[in-house]
């Protein structure tokens, strides 16, 4: 791609790094904030840039939140001793969204995968077998997409976890295999969390 400006390439080389934005819709992009009054440039620029410097993650749970503690740890009317294990803050989303669950998350940050190089110690696993140590969790879902990350996710947790005496179950899958939480409709989901079943159960039907 050609371009006229130095900074017209500038905007649109990095409008391009973000996933899923390939140079033309960068282009197309850029190309609308310029018909835009200046404002909604400087807006857009703020908000990022404040995301990004000002945002704090749960002590507890590790969402996203701007508090320390997030506003579902710090409600007393939820269930404290279950604990939900999540891949990132859309499954909290969806999840809230079903208003079935009353129980905490754990948001892992992501899923073990060998082939992205993410390791057990890239995730928030070890903040959560902590926390079952210190006896804070009566019972434990997994809650994650079941697709092979997801699944050795959940095994390798599973296994350390093996010298508590802790409830561990997984999400009822009426949802199909390989699906984001994020695009199961919430009565499919709310559903699989209240129809949840014992993870041990789950590894002998597989
Ligand atoms: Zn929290």
């Amino acid at each position: 791609m050609e371009f006229s400006s130095k900074l017209l390439e500038n905007a649109v080389y990095h409008m391009s790094q973000l996933p899923g934005i390939g140079k033309r819709t960068a282009l197309r992009l850029v190309l609308h904030l310029l018909q835009q009054p200046v404002e909604q440039t400087s807006d857009l620029s703020r908000s990022l840039l404040a995301l990004r410097e000002e945002i704090k993650f749960c002590s507890n749970c590790h969402n996203i939140s701007d508090v320390a503690l997030c506003q579902i740890c710090a409600n007393p009317k939820r269930e404290q001793d279950v604990v939900c294990v999540v891949e990132d803050i859309r499954d909290v989303m969806a999840i809230e969204n079903t208003g079935q669950y009353i129980g905490l998350y754990h948001v892992l940050g992501g899923k073990i995968s060998p082939m992205e190089g993410i390791g057990p110690q890239d995730l928030t696993i070890s903040s959560l077998i902590s926390k079952v140590g210190q006896n804070q969790i009566k019972e434990l879902i997994f809650a994650l997409s079941s697709t092979m990350e997801g699944d050795t996710t959940n095994f390798y947790i599973y296994k350390q976890l093996k010298p508590y005496d802790i409830k561990i179950s997984t999400i009822a899958r009426g949802i199909s295999v390989g699906d984001e939480l994020e695009y199961a409709d919430e009565v499919t989901l709310g559903r699989s969390i209240l129809n949840r079943i014992p993870f041990e159960g789950s590894l002998k039907a597989t």
